[in-house]
C-alpha cells in the first residue's frame, strides 16, 4: 500500500503533466473598433467607453487575480464619439488613456495584459513599460472574405505588430482563428508564420487555437463551427509546427472537453475569471476550475501561471514597473506563487 502511494506520488511528480491557467480579471475598455469582422458580437456602432473608476471597480473585485486583460476594439479613437469622451475624461488620444488604466491596475497590485489590435512600434513600446505581457491574434495569415471591412486584419499589418512587439522583446501571445472560412492549409501556412516569427524573436509565449463560435445578429450567424476533428487536426499540426516552448493554449469556454484537446498536444487553458464574463463571447461563460480538474483525468495536472510565462521571468523580460508586482506574485520557478 506504501509502495502503491509512492509511486503514485513519483508519477504526478515526474510524469503528470502540467497544465497552465492564468486568473484574470476581463476589462472591455472599449467596444469601439475601427474593422467590421463578419463573425464579430463584441463591435458597437455605437460605442462606449469604460470610465477608469468602473476599470477600479472591477479590479477591486477580482479577488485572487493575476491578471488585468484589457481588450477592446482596434484605434477606438477612429470614432468621433469616442475622441469627445476621451476629452472630456482629460486625454487627447486612446493610448494615454490606455497607460492609466494600466497604471492604475500596476498600483493595485495586478500585472496588466493588453489586447489592443495592431499598433505602432512607438505604441507597443509605451505599452511595455506597462505590460507583463501583450496578444494580438493572427487570426490568418491570409485574406478573408470575413476580413473584407476590416483593414486592421489584412496578414501583412499583423504579422508587423507580432514581429515588432519581438524586436521589443515583449513576451507575447498569438492565436489562429478556425472556421472562418479558411482551408486546413491556409491554418498549415499561419502556423508557419508564427513558428518563423519565434525562430527569430524567441517572444511568443503562448499560440491559442480558437474556434469560431457563430453569434446572432452577424454576418457569420449561420456559418457552422468548426467540427472537433478540425480543432483536434490543428492542435496537433500546431504541435508539430511550432516550435517545443511555445505553449498551446484552447481557451475552455469554447470546448465541451479539454481532455482530447490536451492529449492533442496543448498545454494551457488561459485566463479564467471569477468575476467577469468572456465580454468577447458571452454566450460561453468559464467552466469552474472543479470541472477543468475532472477533464484531467488524473493525467495533467493545473498550474497557475502569471500572464508572463516562467521563460520571460526569467530571462528578466520585464520593466522596473512590472517587476514590483511580479517580484511579489511569482515563485522561484516564475509560476504564481501559492502565498
Ligand atoms: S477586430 Fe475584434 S472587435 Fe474589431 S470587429 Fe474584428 S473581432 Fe470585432
Amino acid at each position: 500500500m506504501v509502495m502503491a502511494k509512492l509511486i503514485l506520488l513519483i508519477n504526478h511528480a515526474f510524469f503528470v503533466n502540467t497544465v497552465t491557467y492564468s486568473r484574470n480579471v476581463f476589462i472591455p475598455l472599449t467596444n469601439a473598433c475601427r474593422n467590421k469582422c463578419y463573425y464579430c458580437g463584441f463591435r458597437s456602432s455605437n460605442p462606449k467607453i469604460m470610465e477608469i473608476n468602473e476599470a477600479r471597480q472591477l479590479m477591486r473585485s477580482a479577488d485572487g487575480a493575476s491578471e488585468v486583460l484589457l481588450t477592446f476594439g482596434e484605434k477606438p479613437d477612429i470614432h468621433e464619439k469616442i475622441r469627445e469622451k476621451l476629452k472630456k475624461m482629460g486625454y487627447s488620444q486612446f493610448i494615454d488613456y490606455l497607460l492609466d488604466v494600466c497604471r492604475l491596475a500596476i498600483s493595485m497590485g495586478f500585472l496588466p495584459h493588453t489586447n489592443a489590435g495592431v499598433l505602432s512600434r512607438a505604441e507597443l513600446r509605451m505599452l511595455k513599460r506597462y505590460n507583463a505581457s501583450m496578444g494580438l491574434m493572427l487570426e490568418q495569415a491570409v485574406e478573408l472574405e470575413c476580413h473584407s471591412e476590416s483593414p486592421g486584419k489584412r496578414p501583412e499589418i499583423r504579422i508587423k505588430t507580432i514581429k515588432d512587439a519581438g524586436k521589443l522583446r515583449i513576451p507575447f501571445t498569438t492565436g489562429i482563428l478556425i472556421g472562418i472560412g479558411e482551408k486546413r492549409e491556409d491554418r498549415i501556412y499561419s502556423l508557419e508564420v508564427i513558428a518563423d516569427i519565434h525562430k527569430n524573436y524567441d517572444h511568443v509565449q503562448e499560440v491559442i487555437i480558437q474556434n469560431f463560435s457563430p453569434k446572432k445578429g452577424t454576418k457569420m450567424e449561420s456559418h457552422p463551427p468548426p467540427s472537433i476533428q478540425d480543432m483536434l487536426d490543428t492542435v496537433r499540426m500546431a504541435r508539430e509546427i511550432l516550435p517545443d516552448d511555445v505553449t498551446i493554449q484552447i481557451p475552455p469556454n469554447l470546448v465541451e472537453d479539454v481532455y482530447p484537446f490536451l492529449k492533442a498536444g496543448a498545454r494551457d487553458i488561459g485566463g479564467i475569471s471569477d468575476t467577469t464574463p468572456d465580454f468577447v463571447n458571452p454566450d460561453h461563460p468559464w467552466p469552474e476550475l472543479v470541472k477543468i480538474e475532472r477533464c484531467l483525468r488524473g493525467e495533467f495536472r493545473l498550474r497557475e501561471r502569471l500572464p508572463i510565462y516562467p521563460k520571460y521571468v526569467k530571462l528578466g523580460w520585464y520593466s522596473s514597473e512590472i517587476a514590483v508586482v511580479l517580484q511579489r506574485l511569482s515563485d522561484r520557478e516564475g509560476y504564481r506563487c501559492r502565498n
